[in-house]
């Protein structure tokens, strides 16, 4: 069977964009750090709905964590392949530069550019050799334009932005396609605790995203109708910036 490995998968984005896939017809690899509850009801949500689901707790900072739970999987499931990545886990620590501290920094940076670059290393290499494969980045309208009291959230996202860009030129022969999504405001747990009444008036649709929506636009890079499409990063934020 055909999979897809999301990360961050216990809530959020990451839940509708496994739901989403499941929907396409991928087994689905649900992945959080700490959250079992919510990922079991992911996969009890994705089983409800006649799909599979498997779940796969690591810290995508983790290297040893990352390649033991994915190898491990590998090697246990021989006759299935993971074909699609959703590198979606991500946090943010919001504050000015000058109050920031090194934690805040560190733990932002290493979630998202780290997280890609263990977890994409671990499923890259039978994607190459069965030329087939669709790595999605989550990234933010943050990483594309800079946000004040975000400095540690758009450095990471603007490296993930670039790190696409780079990848897809590298594996662009090899028919795998390496794109990356840049929401803006989406309602999650993420998101709470902003002043949605004041944000919105300044988005052109005068409305928060749903994660359903943005699961939709990562199934369509998931799916062989964007075959020709890679190294791009893919704005969806209701107008707000592109
Ligand atoms: P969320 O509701 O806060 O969910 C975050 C998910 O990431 C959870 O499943 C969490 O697992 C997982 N996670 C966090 N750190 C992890 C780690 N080290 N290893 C593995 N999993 C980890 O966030 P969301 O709003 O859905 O965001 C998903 C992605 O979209 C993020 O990359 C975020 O930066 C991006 N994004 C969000 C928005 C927005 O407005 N919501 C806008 C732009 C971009 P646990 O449940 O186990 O904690």
């Amino acid at each position: 069977m055909n999979y897809a490995l999301v990360t961050g998968a216990s809530r959020g984005i990451g839940r509708a964009a496994a739901l989403r896939l499941a929907r396409s017809g991928y087994g689905i690899l649900v992945n959080y750090v700490s959250n079992e509850e919510k990922a079991r009801e992911t996969a009890a949500l994705i089983e409800a709905g006649g799909g599979k689901a498997c779940l796969l707790p690591f810290d995508v900072a983790d290297p040893a964590a990352v390649s033991a739970a994915i190898q491990g999987w590998q090697e246990s499931h021989p006759d299935d392949f993971i074909e699609v990545l959703v590198n979606n886990a991500g946090v943010r620590r919001d504050s000015l530069l000058i109050w920031m501290e090194p934690d805040d920094w560190h733990k932002v940076l290493s979630t998202t550019l780290d997280g890609f670059y263990n977890v994409t290393r671990a499923v890259l290499q039978p994607m190459l050799l069965k030329k087939s494969g669709r790595i999605i980045n989550v990234a933010s309208l943050s990483g594309l334009k800079g946000l004040p009291g975000q400095t540690n959230y758009s450095a990471a996202k603007g490296g993930l932005i670039a790190a696409t860009k780079a990848l897809a030129q590298e594996v662009a022969r090899k028919k795998v396609t390496v794109n990356a999504i840049a929401p803006g405001f989406v309602r999650t747990d993420m998101v709470e605790g902003l002043d949605e009444a004041t944000l919105k008036k300044d988005i052109p649709m005068q409305r928060f995203g749903e994660p359903e929506e943005v699961a939709s636009l990562i199934a369509f890079l998931a799916s062989p109708d964007a075959a020709y499409i890679t190294g791009e990063c893919i704005s969806i934020n209701g107008g707000l910036y592109s």
